[in-house]
């Protein structure tokens, strides 16, 4: 079964453009569209996906393509599926195993399944697809059967890989022995940074950075009566006056002292419009550093006793009253991700076991996902708050919390992580940590940050400008209409 994606109403191009600091990048990207959508003709682009909800390729297709179809380029999205579970359990081995991670152990089964299942999705496309379009396939779930269509028909085929690793081991040698005889019958392949292309895929390989969108609930613009409005209606802010907009359907949730979760504004109001703010939003997953992160903010916290003399008065108070806030989607709202509750666990023990005073100044929060709306304004409003936003990972595909901070003009800690070291210019938009589970530089690296006001601010300047010229949703539409106007 074929699913053809609606794509609901959003902004439209007016939209953005009415907002005078988008307006040039809307006009750049409407005159090239006019040009590059005359070569493509009557071309239809199809977007085939295996989901069309969860995961940043469900999140950032539609803009493409209704962005796309305003530009009078026809786009469609098509999404794949199959009953045969096994299909599924095999491409979430590969996209593990591209990552660098899992056993290496894809046998003459998964083969079987995936060309069987490969094979059923290509003759429900082949009813759609005409001769001419450009057929543009993302992940390895439907590589297979975008693959078999172009061996049948004249179509141009694009693969576009979301994920990557910078090395090669021998997991992400079976994961690309695995799809390499799909991925020779394509154009073209596309990654998001250079590194992540693997050496027999260079000749046809592009680069096409994700972006996110500036209208979005995660990353519009909040005026400060909108932003309280938000804190206050997840409970992030104590509600002193009257309030125009409801409560949210749920609250965010920070942990307490007995060890519980309870709305965050208990057992006192966390503080993030007055006290300095360092923090980090994520999945909780072991590889985005979080602990290591609180041991760092810990040895900040000790800095300040020990040297208390040596600091100015000012920048003394600012480490005093400084807190750290560590964000994550509610572990039981993100699917396919079980790994998640132990790292909340984990960062739940590691803050109970923190010297009271200290803890105080950790707020670890578990963001609801009931409603997707409600969890961007909160992930929008928190990186608004903040004085610096840390992504502390290990490894990073890309990291579209480094890019959401940075078009707020948050000055942004991250690490030489291939995603994070690809947007961070350091000393420009912010800075690097070389070996995220070392408690001593990232201590030292936020102290330089917090101390730093008005370099903060240069930073955080640069980084919107960064976003602005590299990483919104209307430079991603232009790369692919290049991309796919080049084939054409
Ligand atoms: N995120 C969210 N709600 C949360 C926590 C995180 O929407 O409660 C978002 C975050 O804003 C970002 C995405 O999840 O857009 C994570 O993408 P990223 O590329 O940073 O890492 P990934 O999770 O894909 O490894």
């Amino acid at each position: 079964m074929l699913q053809l994606v609606e794509i609901a109403r959003g902004p439209s191009l007016d939209d953005y453009a009415a907002q005078v600091h988008l307006a040039p990048l809307v006009a750049d990207l409407r005159a090239e569209g006019r040009r590059l959508a005359g070569q493509l003709g009557g071309r239809t682009i199809w977007m085939v996906s295996s989901t069309a909800t969860g995961g940043g390729v469900a999140e950032m297709l539609p803009r493409v393509v209704a962005m796309l179809c305003e530009l009078g380029v026809h786009t469609r999205w098509v999404v794949i599926g199959s009953d045969e579970q096994r299909f599924f359990t095999a491409t979430k081995q590969i996209h593990n195993l591209i990552h660098g991670a899992g056993v290496p152990r894809l046998d003459a089964t998964d083969r079987a399944v995936y060309e069987a299942v490969s094979l059923a999705n290509e003759q429900m496309l082949a009813e759609h697809v005409r001769p001419g379009d450009v057929v543009i396939a993302h992940d390895p779930q439907p590589a297979g059967a975008v693959s078999l269509l172009k061996r049948r028909y004249p179509i141009r085929a694009i693969w576009r890989s979301h994920i990557g690793l910078d090395r090669e081991n021998d997991a992400t040698r079976e994961a690309w022995g695995f799809l390499h005889p799909w991925l020779t019958e394509y154009d073209r392949v596309v990654f998001s940074v250079e590194s992540y292309v693997p050496e027999p895929l260079r000749r046809c390989a592009r680069i096409i950075p994700p972006a996110i969108d500036p209208l979005s609930h995660k990353n519009r613009e909040l005026p400060v009566h909108k932003l309280t409005g938000v804190l206050t209606s997840a409970s992030l802010l104590a509600p002193t006056h009257p309030q125009l907009t409801d409560r949210f359907e749920t609250a965010a949730q920070r942990l307490q002292d007995e060890g519980g979760f309870a709305p965050a504004m208990y057992p006192e109001d966390p503080g993030l419009l007055f006290r300095p703010i360092v923090t980090q939003v994520s999945r909780f997953d072991r590889l985005k550093g979080f602990l290591p992160l609180l041991r760092g903010f810990v040895r900040l916290k000790e800095m300040v006793r020990k040297q208390r003399t040596n600091l100015t008065r000012r920048h003394g108070r600012r480490l005093e009253i400084a807190r750290l806030v560590l964000a994550g989607s509610d572990p039981r709202g993100v699917r396919d991700d079980p790994e998640g509750q132990e790292v909340l666990d984990e960062l739940t023990a590691a803050c109970l076991g923190l010297d009271p005073e200290i803890r105080r100044d950790v707020v670890l929060l578990v963001l609801p996902m009931v409603s997707r709306k409600e969890n961007a304004l909160m992930v929008n409003a928190i990186q608004r708050c903040s004085s610096v936003v840390v992504q502390n990972s290990l490894q990073e595909g890309f990291g579209l919390t480094a890019a959401e901070a940075m078009w707020k003009s948050c000055p942004i800690l991250g690490t030489q992580a291939v995603g994070l070291r690809a947007q961070i210019r350091p000393g420009v938009d912010g800075g690097l940590i070389d070996d995220p589970e070392d408690a001593d530089e990232i201590a030292t690296k936020l102290n330089f940050m917090l101390a730093a006001p008005k370099t903060r601010t240069t930073w955080g300047e640069n980084a919107r400008r960064r976003v602005a010229e590299e990483y919104l949703v209307f430079r991603q539409v232009h790369r692919w209409l290049c991309l796919v106007s080049q084939l054409c």
